[in-house]
């Protein structure tokens, strides 16, 4: 099969490698709809941990099941599934609490662990072969391009329930308008969120309207001469806001975000989701300010069977964020494009 093949650091190909093999609990998907994200830029350099060269990317795709092993219960070919990329082993102290992305196990294939596109073979390719556990048929009505959001989504929710969700009315600022910010906005928004307020850099542009477009209030843009925290309290009458949902990734967005809360407030850091970000902040921002600070990884198992209903319900709108549509042959040009944001790229779909 042609599947994308990060060789070693910095250097990727398409090309010929053998078919994924099958196993008793393990289904084979024909991908249709599969992409990239910042953390693959961050895999092909190299700096997160676990994965290694040779390594087939890939971690937001939805496909069709090909084949389904002996042991597989519930799916059939044909199904229409998307895929949760963080599978657990199913049997640690964490895992047997539902919380897959915590699992003990990480890294440790033996144990049953698998990070589809990190610590085995992703969806960069016509085939994948992933854990049964790891798919989830699309409902009715859904087709493969909300299939490749079921895990992206499910960790936008996942971040929103970490500090308990949403009350109704609360203000909320998302920091980070890509795809994840984007549908940080719509899931607050279908939370019950009253002002939401978006923050983004001055080349986020396009991006901070677009998050308008889906319901955002208010957007900042992150400007060295004034700091966004203030914009956002000046926005909230000097109050700040009840929750900041931070996936921007870096240090200044993630001290901004401890800034931007009101007294009391919850602030979920989830950009960072590879080591080498440092955080300095006056440490009484959190304390004096009486923060619930939360960090968010990845996401438990069945958020994105929740995830997947919102978007049946059409309480969220994945198409704005799908800006290019490629083959899977054009990887290259869809690669530069995401990385130089070459026309404005949130999600580019390709097709194996
Ligand atoms: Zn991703
Ligand atoms: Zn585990």
């Amino acid at each position: 099969m042609r599947a994308v093949v990060f060789t070693e650091p910095d250097h990727f190909e398409l090309a010929d490698v053998p078919d994924p093999a099958s196993g008793p609990d393990l289904i084979t998907v024909s991908v249709k709809a599969t992409t990239i994200c910042a953390t693959d830029v961050k895999i092909l350099h190299g700096t997160v941990p676990f994965v290694k060269f040779p390594h087939i990317p890939g971690h937001e795709f939805g496909g069709e099941i090909v084949e389904a092993g002996a042991n597989v219960k519930g799916l059939r070919v044909g199904d229409l599934v998307g895929v949760e990329a963080h599978v657990g082993c199913g049997k640690c102290p964490r895992c047997l609490e539902g919380l897959y992305n915590l699992c003990e196990n990480y890294g440790n294939l033996e144990s049953g662990h698998t990070h589809i596109g990190f610590t085995v073979a992703g969806g960069l390719a016509e085939y994948c072969a992933v854990p049964a556990k790891a798919a989830h048929i699309m409902p009715e009505g859904l087709n493969a391009s909300h299939a490749m959001f079921t895990d992206t989504l499910g960790i936008v929710l996942w971040a929103f329930e970490r500090a308990g969700g949403v009350k109704g009315g609360e203000t909320v600022a998302i920091v980070g308008p890509g795809a994840l910010g984007l549908l940080a906005v719509q899931v607050a928004r279908a939370l019950g969120a009253g002002r939401i307020i978006v923050i983004g850099i001055p080349s986020d542009g396009k991006r901070l309207e677009l998050a308008r477009r889906l319901g955002a209030d208010d957007v900042v843009v992150a400007e060295a001469s004034q700091s966004p925290a203030r914009s956002v309290r000046e926005l909230t009458n000097g109050q700040g806001v009840d929750l900041v949902i931070e996936f921007a990734g870096t240090s200044d967005a993630g001290k901004q975000s401890l800034e931007m809360a009101r007294r009391g407030g919850r602030v979920v850091l989830a950009g960072a989701t590879s080591p080498g970000r440092e955080l300095n902040v006056d440490l009484s921002v959190i304390v004096r300010g009486h923060l619930n600070v939360f960090g968010s990884v990845a996401n438990p198992q069945s958020i994105s069977r929740r995830a997947n209903v919102m978007m049946q319900e059409g309480l969220v709108d994945v198409t704005p964020l799908i800006t290019h549509e490629l083959p899977l042959s054009e990887f290259s040009s869809a690669w530069e494009m995401f990385t130089e944001r070459i026309g404005n790229p949130i999600r580019i779909m390709m097709y194996p």
